[in-house]
């Protein structure tokens, strides 16, 4: 058996009508499995680039949307990708925008999990794969509840890695670095930060949606099989430096 094929599997990716969601549903789809593409807006466009799948919407304002999803039928790697972010100074930082990003980032990923698990622990078997960030590490600026949030998401893939992974699950994170998606044109947008972004990066460019997918490929398949409560790097380099 390749140990990098998901031929068999099924997988769900939320927020995966965009950015770094819809290139690992096609990367998913290109190693083999049958994936859910989950957006709060229809995700036709990802649907295209996949052979096969489906769609299906959940918005994660409601922190419980995935509540049911998992017991329909089986779903075997876990993809929870669907994330905001809100800028303001610390000192003026409204709490709608706490609250916002909180739920979706932090609240919204951890009960998807857990409806994840209730399904996928009887059986054995279940990959799921957070995306982080480097603000899982570094504290950032202006973006206090996405600095929160992400540090939560590290910390709550090593605690479900623990209660899970010796009844066959394994969880696992990926730390973006700076991609080229939505979420980044502003930064993109102005030369100097950007430029200054790209003398801080060893690999000496912005990361690429496909360098996260390859990654998560990876974390679904055989071939991470002994790989548990890891938060992995793909940044160039960044949190080396
Ligand atoms: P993006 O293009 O803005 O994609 C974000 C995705 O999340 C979109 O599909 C978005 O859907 C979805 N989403 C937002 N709110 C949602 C909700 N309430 N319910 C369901 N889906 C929702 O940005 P991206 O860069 O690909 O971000 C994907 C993930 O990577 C996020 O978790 C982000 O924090 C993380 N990340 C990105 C970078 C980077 O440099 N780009 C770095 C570190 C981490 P809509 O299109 O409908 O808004």
């Amino acid at each position: 058996m390749n140990a990098f094929s998901l031929s068999g599997r099924r997988a769900l990716v939320t927020g995966a009508n965009t950015g770094i969601g819809q290139a690992i549903a096609v990367a998913l789809s290109q190693a083999g499995a049958d994936v859910i593409a989950a957006g709060r807006s229809p995700c036709d466009q990802t649907l295209a680039l996949m052979q096969g799948g489906r769609s299906v919407m959940l918005d994660f304002a409601d922190p419980m949307a995935a509540r049911d999803i998992f017991h329909a039928e089986q779903i075997d790697i876990l993809i929870n990708n669907a994330g905001i972010i809100r800028r303001a100074d610390a000192v003026d930082f409204s709490e709608a925008d706490w609250d916002d990003v909180i739920d979706v980032n932090l609240k919204a990923l951890f009960f998807t999990c857990q409806a994840f698990a209730r399904a996928a622990l009887p059986r054995g078997y279940g990959k799921i794969v957070n995306i982080a960030s480097l603000l899982s590490f570094q504290g950032g600026i202006r973006v206090p509840s996405y600095t929160a949030a992400k540090h939560g998401v590290a910390g709550l893939t090593k605690l479900m890695a623990n209660e899970w992974a010796p009844q066959g699950l394994n969880i696992n994170a990926i730390a973006p670095g700076y991609i080229e998606t939505n979420n980044t044109t502003a930064l993109r947008q102005d030369p100097a930060r950007s430029r200054a972004i790209i003398d801080r990066i060893p690999a000496g460019r912005w990361g690429r949606p496909q360098d996260i997918a390859q990654s998560a490929v990876f974390l679904s398949a055989p071939a991470s099989d002994y790989i548990n409560g890891a938060v992995l790097n793909v940044d160039g380099g960044w949190m080396a430096r």
